[in-house]
C-alpha cells in the first residue's frame, strides 16, 4: 500500500474510538474527571501519546478558532516548545513529525498527542474559544495544509 493510501486511510479514526469518546464524555460529565476505567480504555487504544496528551492538558493548550456562526472552525494546539499545530475539528490528522512517522509511516500509533489533547480538551470543556473572521480561519487552515514540511516536533 502506498504512503498516500495509508495517509487517507488513517485520517479517519476507527469507529470504535468514536464510541469510546462518547462513552468517556458521558462518564466525564457525570464524574467531573476521567475514571481509571476511561484512562485504561484510552491507553489501550492510543498508547504512549495519551500520556503526553494528558501532560499537555495540565496547561490550557487548545484553542478553537471559530467564526461567529460556527460554520468555519480550526483547532490550534500548542506543543511543548511553543510550536502551534492547526487541526481540523473531528479529523484525525496533525502536521507534526510524530504523526508522519509514527502514525502514517510506521503505524505504531493511531494518532498523535496533539489530536488527542484537542479531543480530550473538548470532552473536558477546557478548549479556549476565540472568535475570528471567516478569512482568518480560512487563512490558518490553508497555512496548516502546507505546514507539514516545516514542523519541528517529533
Ligand atoms: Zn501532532
Amino acid at each position: 500500500m502506498s504512503e498516500i493510501q495509508n495517509a487517507s486511510r488513517k485520517t479517519i479514526l476507527p469507529s470504535v474510538t468514536t464510541d469510546l469518546f462518547s462513552e468517556i464524555e458521558r462518564m466525564y460529565s457525570e464524574e467531573g474527571k476521567f475514571s481509571d476505567e476511561s484512562l485504561l480504555a484510552l491507553h489501550a487504544v492510543f498508547g504512549a501519546p495519551l500520556e503526553r496528551a494528558l501532560e499537555m492538558l495540565e496547561k490550557d493548550c487548545v484553542t478553537l478558532l471559530t467564526t461567529s456562526n460556527d460554520i468555519r472552525q480550526a483547532l490550534q494546539v500548542s506543543g511543548g516548545r511553543g510550536e502551534l499545530y492547526t487541526l481540523f475539528p473531528n479529523i484525525n490528522f496533525c502536521p507534526c513529525l510524530a504523526y508522519a512517522h509514527q502514525v502514517i509511516t510506521s503505524q505504531i500509533h493511531v494518532s498523535c498527542k496533539h489530536v488527542l489533547a484537542a479531543k480530550l480538551s473538548q470532552v473536558m470543556g477546557r478548549t479556549i474559544r476565540k472568535e475570528a473572521s471567516p478569512e482568518e480561519v480560512a487563512r490558518i487552515l490553508c497555512l496548516s495544509a502546507h505546514a507539514d514540511k516545516n514542523t519541528l516536533e517529533f
